[in-house]
């Protein structure tokens, strides 16, 4: 970044001095004291006797490109075999060096990379699509080779961007056309955000000037306007994790312009608010560490609801890991935080690089990424798609050169290749499959393994789609999907389905009213009063009484002009049974005579299935319901049933509004289990690690922690609120027990809203 800073200020990169020999082998020693010198050494002056007097476009001497290259690589802390390559990299096609003399003189393993990259480089910039697509396919040949092919490859093409004005007006369209579709977006899946991100800004700068200064302009004032924001923000985070002993490094970071850029398409958003244009990162120094940071935040800040992530306990496929959360913080403004440990910002910021001199269990990128299921997959998926592919120009002309830009192609089990636009989830896959397998999806299965139908799907990714029996897609699905395809199907789905969700509340409604007024029904009798509804169906009746639009009571004056709306008392509870609740979902189970087939047949329960069936359903907001809890519905006309275990505080409220209760049952489907919402509340003490164990037991035992509120503390006390989904009451009880054999837990009770 001070580079190109530099660059834009001085306009010449050339201004800075070329990196002498011993500055370089300073560089690598700085981070890898076992370098071998006398090989750095050589390769210096080898390069710079082959590159001789050569010049760059700028007038530079040539040799301070590979210099930069290599420079560019130390800061990624690589071996030597890397930066020596980069020092090499463009002998063999400019100077009469050749691949057996640098065999000969540095090794195979070199010699190789050289080549590697001497045969990539042809590959720049050719015109014709055949052309271009033959030459993906041979880079991503070459970086299953040895991936560090790609580490110098897209150094390269960084220092080329970096020093872009230099090169004649007509290629420099062109070269940021193929860092924007190619290289840039092949940094991002390599997990190199920040290598990605300089060269997405950089080519954006070369293709939409105007845009690019406006938000540099825009930023710019941001920046002054908030110059003491961020400063304060980092300081109040540092010295707040410094009270606890937490030494933490808490840095505000700004957002790139082609992200902002991006983000404002898409969104059609202005970009005022601080929160879209900063995230803080806090590092600390272990992940007992991270979770204890958590709790400072919380503790401090009023938590934005839902923004809680935890990819440490459950990593990105990509081997991400943080913790992510919102907090209302100083001066009202919404603080996006990244918490993480320095080996977690290194993968973060440098991916597969920040492997390479690392002996962990991940191994060396090239083992990474020979692993079988690994983090890469997509990459060798993708090679065997180009390699078997039909033509590559009718390869590419199909997916528009957009292979990594705006496209993820996943594989049906059966090995089907099905191209998305990127965000796509598996219930866009199961739409572009076949539209009765969108339909009736209800779980799926990535790479294997379990995985939600709202989950971001991956290049290389093979997707299985669980369906079930006449399913109806949730309406909330027409606002996840990102095809249209799926959209469409969605909808039309939906609207026949929601009619009937709420014809058949409608008809419970009207049934019980009939009920309570003591009244007879039958729909004979509702037909011949349809006239005085002003309705043409019995269905049109149910339907506006389900959406509210018609009370229930009106349906029985309509059909008994002469009831006057005088009630039958509530029914008593057969015995003393202490809950309310309980007495009217009991009260509920009497006879209705004549009604819905068969005389003097009890109303039965109304099957509960989550939140997909057919009935339109919600779970109470404090404390959910999960099956096993014996449970009671309340109705609200227009927006369905709201589901609460029988002994929730809540239910009072409805106490004086018999006619809104409904006798419901679970009707859970065991073979194809669904997660439910409940809340526990967590007395811990403060010692280090309380919330990292916390979250352990919970994700060991298969729940899903959806957010950690930090309710109350004392000196030794925090009263923890989560969020957690679970199969059932077992279930829930299960880790709740298991949370009350910690040490650090003075109590765990499940909240009965
Ligand atoms: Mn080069």
């Amino acid at each position: 970044m001070q580079v190109l800073e530099q660059d834009l200020k001085t306009g010449a990169p050339g201004a800075r001095p070329v990196m002498r020999q011993y500055e370089l082998v300073e560089r690598v020693r700085r981070y890898n004291p076992h370098t071998d010198e006398a090989l750095l050494n050589r390769a210096y002056v080898y390069a710079m006797k082959a590159h001789g007097v050569q010049k760059r476009a700028s007038g530079a001497p040539f040799i301070s490109h590979p210099l930069e290259v290599a420079a560019i690589l130390t800061d990624l802390k690589l071996d030597d075999a890397t930066i020596i390559a980069a020092l090499l990299h463009d002998t063999i096609e400019d100077t009469k060096a050749t691949r057996a003399e640098i065999t000969k003189k540095f090794g195979k393993d070199i010699g190789t990379l050289v080549e590697g990259l001497t045969k990539i480089r042809k590959l720049d910039l050719v015109s014709k699509r055949a052309e271009q697509a033959e030459n993906l396919r041979k880079l991503l040949l070459a970086i299953a080779d040895d991936v560090r092919v790609l580490l110098v490859k897209l150094a390269d093409r960084l220092h080329n961007m970096r020093t872009l004005q230099w090169m004649p007006e007509d290629t420099r369209n062109r070269i940021a056309e193929e860092t924007l579709d190619i290289y840039a977006p092949l940094a991002g899946r390599m997990g190199m955000h920040d290598m990605g991100e300089e060269l997405e800004d950089l080519s954006f700068r070369q293709l939409s000037p105007e845009a690019y200064r406006s938000i540099e302009t825009r930023l710019a004032t941001v920046r002054e306007g908030n110059k003491h924001l961020i400063e304060e923000i980092e300081g109040e985070l540092t010295g707040a994790l410094a009270a606890k002993r937490i030494r933490a490094r808490v840095k505000g970071r700004e957002k790139r312009p082609y992200s902002i850029w991006k983000k404002m398409e898409r969104k059609a958003v202005g970009f005022e608010q601080l929160s879209d244009i900063y995230g803080f990162r806090v590092v600390v120094g272990s992940i007992e560490e991270c979770y204890r940071a958590v709790g400072v935040v919380h503790t401090r800040w009023p938590v934005v609801p839902e923004r809680f992530k935890d990819y440490i306990s459950t990593p990105k496929q990509n081997d991400y890991r943080s913790i992510h959360t919102t907090v209302v913080g100083p001066g009202g403004q919404r603080v996006e935080l990244q918490i993480r440990t320095r080996g977690m910002a290194d993968v973060a910021e440098h991916g597969i690089a920040a492997h390479a001199l690392y002996k962990d269990s991940a191994g060396t990128p090239n083992e990474m990424l020979a692993r079988d299921s690994g983090a890469y997959d997509w990459l060798r998926r993708t090679i065997e798609l180009l390699a078997e592919g039909s033509s590559p120009e009718e390869f590419l002309e199909h997916t528009k050169l957009e292979l990594f830009h705006d496209q993820v192609f996943c594989f049906t089990p059966k090995g089907r290749l099905i191209a998305l636009p990127r965000k796509a989830t598996p219930i866009d896959f199961a739409y572009a499959v076949h539209t009765d397998v969108g339909n009736n999806a209800v779980g799926c299965k990535i790479n294997g393994k379990v995985a939600p139908l709202v989950s971001e799907l991956m290049t290389g990714d093979e997707v299985e789609i669980i369906g079930g029996e006449g399913q109806t897609p949730p309406a909330a699905w027409e606002s996840i999907v990102v095809t249209g395809k799926a959209r469409a199907a969605v909808r039309r789905a939906t609207r026949v389905a929601v009619r009937a969700q709420y014809t058949g509340l409608g008809r419970k409604m009207i049934e019980r009213a009939f009920v309570r007024a003591g009244q007879p029904i039958s729909d004979e009798r509702l037909q011949a009063a349809l006239a005085r509804l002003a309705r043409t169906s019995l269905e049109d009746v149910q339907a506006a009484v389900g959406r509210g639009e018609m009370k229930a009571d009106d349906v029985v004056k309509a059909v008994h002009p002469d009831w006057r709306g005088e009630r039958k008392p509530p029914v008593k509870a057969p015995r003393g049974e202490g809950w309310f609740g309980l007495t009217r979902a009991a009260s509920l189970k009497f006879r209705i005579p004549g009604f819905g087939g068969g005389k003097d047949k009890p109303a039965s329960p109304i099957p509960i299935r989550g939140i997909n069936g057919e009935l339109p359903v919600r779970f109470a907001e404090k404390g959910g319901a999960v099956p096993g809890d014996r449970i009671v519905g309340i109705l609200t006309p227009g927006e369905g049933i709201t589901i609460y275990p029988i002994q929730s505080q809540a239910l009072k409220e409805f106490d004086d509004e018999p006619e809104r209760w409904l006798d419901v049952r679970w009707d859970v489907d065991e073979e194809l289990p669904q997660r439910f919402p409940a809340q526990i509340v967590v007395a811990s003490s403060n010692a280090p690690g309380t919330l990292a164990q916390i979250a352990q037991v919970i994700s060991e035992h298969a729940g899903n922690i959806d957010n950690i509120r930090m309710a109350r503390r004392s000196p030794d006390f925090t009263l923890l609120t989560i969020d957690v989904e679970v199969y059932d009451l077992k279930h829930l009880n299960a880790i709740i027990a298991q949370l009350r054999t910690k040490a650090v837990v003075a109590s765990a009770e499940r909240v009965n809203g």
